[in-house]
């Protein structure tokens, strides 16, 4: 069994630290990272957390811990994993539409490389011949993820070097002397079916002729973990072992091998997090009965962007009969965090949980309306830290320049 926090854990939590709050479980990020490396351990294979799920040194920190590199969007991330203690050698930058100014900041800092388009890759060449070789983000023209919001591997996408495009980049390193030492893939998030990991792969590898100098497959992140109870996440045991199979054959074929890297961000952090929320208010209207959070999608964004579902119990009353609600937040729109949703009666000030808040929660959280941001709290040995303090009017108005 998975292990999760118990309900008085997560209320004493609210006790001490008050809500909105987000916890999280050291125990479970380990869990999670171990169920990798037990997939991945016929292969050459290097994880790095793909961080802007949640990035809290606290919780880089913890992956530098079991071993894990860093996967950085920006060039704040890269600081943020230098700052948790992590070697360059195990940060990667993989940016989408930045300028040279921030490569050359990264490169500054000794990071591995991701470049994701041929302008850039024209512009890092001439800057660097064959001093720092990078790292191709290819565009696989494969549609997949959980919604069009979170695919980035299809042919539209703003992202990746189309592979139809790779005569280009031959060229590229060929006038500049750029060396290429990996090709990368990310083809979206919520992935669920192993063989579009697999199709990738097969991709890259057939590719992988036009390079002499590489050394790394980067297949990136995207695996999907269940949000409803009835849902199946990515099978990692299989997606292990058709990798290691299919592997095994091109290196039968070609006598070549390569490192293999992964960027899982949601896999990793998902399931470790627990949003607490109170009622404040129940408004029965004439079809609906709305409950009134201390929240909003100014601090869990998820529901009201991507549609997405998060399971929401009542903890404060979990032997209550069963009602349905609508669950929603306090900001000035149509704030809505679950429609119809069934819950054990709810009473103002009950606490309400929603499950799976690790990953794009607190990370994708702002002060729309003027609100603070929530504290974060993580669960280690039974114990709580807090690792963030909750903001107050004072980080509200900072950085106004005021007469
Ligand atoms: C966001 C991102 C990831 C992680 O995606 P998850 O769905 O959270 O696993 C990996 N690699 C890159 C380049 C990303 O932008």
């Amino acid at each position: 069994m998975d292990a999760v926090l118990s309900n008085e854990i997560l209320l004493q939590a609210v006790n001490e630290f008050g809500s909105p709050l987000y916890v999280y479980d050291d125990q479970r990020i380990r869990d999670q990272y171990g169920k990798l490396v037990s997939a991945f351990h016929r292969s050459d294979v290097r994880f790095f957390y793909a961080c802007k799920a949640l990035t809290n040194v606290n919780i880089l920190k913890i992956m530098h811990e079991l071993g894990s590199g860093i996967d950085c969007v920006s060039i704040n991330e890269v600081k943020l994993a230098i700052r948790a203690g992590v070697e360059p050698d195990k940060i990667i930058f993989t940016p989408n539409g930045v300028g040279l100014a921030e490569y050359l900041e990264a490169t500054a800092l000794n990071v591995h490389i991701n470049i994701d388009n041929l302008d850039l890759l024209q512009q890092f060449g001439r800057h660097f011949g064959s001093a720092y070789p990078v790292i191709i983000r290819l565009n696989p023209h494969i549609m997949a993820g959980g919604n069009i919001k979170i695919a980035t591997g299809h042919v539209d996408s703003k992202f990746g070097i189309s592979i139809d495009q790779i005569d280009q980049i031959i060229a590229i390193a060929k006038q500049t002397g750029v060396k290429v030492k990996g090709l990368h893939l990310h083809t979206g998030s919520e992935i669920k079916e192993v063989d579009v990991f697999i199709k990738g792969l097969e991709l890259i590898l057939e590719l992988t002729h036009h390079f002499p100098d590489l050394t790394v497959v980067d297949l990136g992140g995207g695996f999907k973990v269940p949000y409803k109870s009835e849902e199946k996440g990515t099978d990692m045991q299989l997606l292990g072992e058709k990798m290691a199979e299919t592997f095994a054959v091109f290196k039968q074929k070609t006598g070549r091998m390569f490192q293999v890297w992964f960027e899982p961000g949601k896999f990793l952090v998902s399931e470790c997090g627990y949003f607490l929320v109170k009622a404040n208010i129940l408004k029965q209207a004439p079809s609906r009965t709305f409950v009134g959070v201390d929240s909003g999608f100014n601090h869990l964004i998820r529901p009201m962007f991507y549609d997405a579902y998060h399971k929401i119990t009542n903890i404060s009353n979990p032997s209550g009969g069963l009602c349905t609600y609508n669950i929603v937040g306090n900001i000035c729109e149509t704030d809505t965090f679950a429609w119809d949703r069934e819950l054990n009666v709810v009473r103002a000030n009950d606490i309400l949980l929603f499950n799976n808040a690790g990953a794009y929660g607190f990370e994708m959280s702002s002060r729309f309306n003027s609100r603070c941001r929530p504290a974060e709290v993580l669960v280690k040995n039974g114990r709580l830290k807090l690792i963030r303090r909750r903001e107050t009017f004072d980080d509200v108005i900072a950085g106004q320049v005021i007469d």
